[in-house]
């Protein structure tokens, strides 16, 4: 019966199939070449099992990190927008974003009601005064001080504020 040998490749047309017999020409064992050959062949698919696991973590991984950067970012956007939509954009000089506070009246004015107070008549119109500044209080354009802001939100802030981008 045929018996190839795994070592050295030599076909033994004489073979008796024993387990002890060994190739005429090498002199390997037939059984422990097929042992060692099939060892061999375990190892190396287990290996490239493994390596294909590996491989998909990996790609799941970078899928899954791809996909949080993307949420991110999104979540990072709408916030600006949000955040740039309640600002609020000057329709003087088309300044959006940060204001400032600002009152009406004079500040010079209620120092010297103040100073008439502590002599003699003023103490009302010191008191008013004060009390009509501090209901004033609004919000101005932190460039040119005007007090015609929109938000940024309403379609006339939009269009402004695209305006703005464009000529920038
Ligand atoms: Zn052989
Ligand atoms: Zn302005």
């Amino acid at each position: 019966m045929d018996r190839i040998c795994g070592k050295c490749g030599t076909n033994n047309p004489k073979a008796t199939l024993s387990a002890t017999e060994a190739c005429q020409a090498c002199r390997a064992v037939y059984a422990k070449v097929e042992q060692h050959l099939q060892a061999t062949a375990d190892k190396a698919r287990a290996a490239g099992e493994a390596q294909q696991i590996a491989a998909a973590k990996a790609g799941e991984k970078r899928r899954a990190e791809a996909e949080r950067a993307a949420q991110n970012q999104a979540a990072a956007g709408r916030r600006q927008e949000q955040s740039l939509n309640q600002s609020l954009i000057c329709k003087t000089c088309g300044t959006a974003g940060e204001t400032k506070g600002a009152v009406k009246g004079s500040t010079g004015v209620e120092l010297i009601l103040w100073l008439l107070a502590l002599t003699v008549i003023g103490i009302p119109f010191a008191l008013v005064y004060s009390v009509w500044r501090g209901s004033t209080k609004h919000k101005v354009c932190r460039a040119c001080r005007s007090a015609d802001l929109i938000p940024v939100g309403t379609p006339i802030g939009q269009q402004l504020y695209v305006a703005v981008q464009r000529r920038a």
